[in-house]
């Protein structure tokens, strides 16, 4: 009796099953695309770095740069020229949004003394030291907020050149 009342129970929601509804339909989509977003936000992975290089020709391998929002970021930036820090210095720097790069490029080539960062770095997300040719450098930084950002080096009359975007995603 029990055996039978139970098997009545499954035949029947399985007929309901078949013949459901579109609400039935669209709770079953509904859990699909939930299912989905979280499998593909666990594919992100948690840390990236990105390899920059510098030469003697004033030039930075990348124009574009990306990454995830919320990612651990890492660049690791070399120069693979020859010339020395005082005469073909280069860095990576990442500027917030809204700066202007001309504006910015002057400041930091009157900013010597604090590693071509003017205005203690207010209008820097993140930036590494200056090197010079031969040698590497990183800088770990967590991901802004979704969105385009510039970068530049910042060693004298390098910007209008050497810059790129950094491009949040
Ligand atoms: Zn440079």
């Amino acid at each position: 009796m029990k055996f039978l009342k139970l098997t009545a129970i499954v035949i029947l929601s399985i007929s309901v099953f078949a013949c459901g509804g579109d609400e039935k339909k669209s709770d079953k989509e509904k859990v699909k695309i939930g299912t989905k977003k979280q499998s593909s936000t666990t594919e992100v992975a948690k840390e990236i770095e990105v390899k920059v290089t510098g030469n003697d020709l004033m030039q930075f391998n990348v124009k574009v740069i990306r990454v995830k929002e919320g990612q651990e970021v890492t660049i690791v930036l070399e120069h693979i020229g020859k010339q020395p820090i005082n005469i073909m210095g280069h860095n990576v720097v990442i500027l917030k949004q809204g700066t202007d790069i001309s504006a910015f490029g002057s400041e930091a080539s009157a900013a010597k003394e604090s590693d071509y960062i003017p205005n203690a770095g207010k209008d820097v997300i993140a930036h590494t030291k200056m090197i010079g040719g031969g040698e590497t450098t990183s800088v770990t930084f967590m991901a802004p907020e979704k969105g385009e950002y510039d970068f530049i080096c910042s060693f004298p009359g390098h910007y209008g050149i050497m810059q790129g975007k950094f491009i949040v995603e």
